[in-house]
């Protein structure tokens, strides 16, 4: 298949976005930006398209897909009626970086659900997802777009190699606002259970007066006994072919210390914090950011790079697990594949 290519990164043009909502209404695979990650998307209702996104991918049968909506009135349409909880969340967190498990209607194809009752929703903010989903006027699936256990995507240059052929439209808008996939929400006896942690944080939930509990899987390993909530938490994910470490302590100079310990005698690569880039000595290094905000930005395209350095190890340096921290502390243990020294 040829796949079109519009880019929108200075301007949005809407005549492409109806372009590509007519590949979505055909059966066909569009690629597009949200302000979490990269979204390949096909019309939700259509079990067939739904199915081709799993093809794609190459991702597990038994992992559902986001359904994509873009206004209350398309969500009530795909979902039965939420409790008063979940609408108090979806007021305060939709449209963003935030997806709800709710109890599906009939609507939506088994593939889609990967066979269970519920599914989840999201209300994208970007202009242009939001668009796509408006004049489709159908509810979209898009699960990340990337190769199944790689880092999502984050720019199109990252990914476009993995889908060109694949998929119908690419539209690009350049680098995307937040860089970790939104966070997954499940309301259970009548606590806010975190599935995934992402920009919309335990404290920001806690703040509207709801109770939250975050779910064990977040930051352990899943044992492979019991049955998890969120079925993409089993799976290998984001984590590069060369062996991946990371180092934290709330005190800077002893993971300063202890990074350069582990570096002792190998080829590595550090990822550090902008303000330690100086402080390391060793050939290969790379700048993640200073803040949470930024490296969520930049961390994906940064674990895509990692396997071209030809090292022995990556070290990682390690952050806080509170606020926007759980979510990259989240993503950088698998990437890891929990290979962490926390001092
Ligand atoms: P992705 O779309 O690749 O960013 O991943 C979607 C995530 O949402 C996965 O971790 C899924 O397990 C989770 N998810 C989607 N639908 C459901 C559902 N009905 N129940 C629990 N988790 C879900
Ligand atoms: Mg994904």
């Amino acid at each position: 298949m040829d796949t079109k290519y519009f880019n929108m990164k200075d301007k949005i043009n809407e005549d492409k976005i109806y372009d590509s909502a007519q590949e979505i209404l055909k059966g066909n695979l569009v690629i597009f930006p949200t302000e979490t990650v990269y979204g390949i998307g096909a019309n939700a209702l259509d079990e067939n398209a739904c199915k081709n996104i799993f093809k794609a991918k190459g991702r597990a049968q038994d992992n559902p897909l986001i359904v994509h909506v873009s206004d209350i009135n398309m969500l009530n349409k795909v979902v039965e009626k939420p409790s008063e909880i979940e609408e108090k969340l979806i007021n305060t967190f939709c449209p963003g970086p935030f997806t709800i498990i709710l109890k599906a209607k009939n609507i939506i194809p088994k593939s889609v659900t990967a066979g269970l009752d519920t599914v989840g929703i999201r209300m994208p903010s970007k202009k242009i997802a939001n668009l796509l989903i408006k004049i489709a006027n159908t509810p979209i699936a898009a699960p990340s777009a990337n190769i199944s256990g790689r880092p999502s995507g984050t720019k199109i240059e990252d990914i476009r190699n993995e889908f060109q052929g694949k998929v119908a439209t690419i539209i690009d808008a350049g680098e995307v606002d937040i860089g970790v996939e939104s966070t997954v929400v499940k309301v259970m006896n009548n606590k806010v259970r975190i599935l995934r942690p992402g920009k919309i944080t335990k404290e920001d939930i806690e703040k509207i007066g709801l109770e939250v509990e975050i779910d064990k899987n977040i930051l352990g390993k899943y044992d492979g006994k019991e049955k998890v909530l969120s079925p993409g938490m089993k799976y290998r994910h984001y984590a590069p072919n060369t062996k991946c470490m990371m180092i934290y302590s709330k005190d800077e100079e002893k993971m300063i210390s202890k990074i350069k310990e582990e570096a002792n005698n190998k080829t590595v690569l550090i990822i550090c914090k902008d303000k330690n880039y100086n402080k390391y000595n060793c050939k290969y290094k790379i700048k993640m950011g200073n803040t949470l905000e930024e490296i969520a930005h930049n961390i994906f395209s940064i674990l895509r790079k990692v396997d071209k350095y030809n090292v022995d190890l990556v070290i990682i340096e390690g952050m806080e697990e509170d606020g926007l921290g759980l979510a990259l502390n989240n993503r950088l243990l698998r990437a890891c594949e929990y290979n962490y020294i926390k001092l």
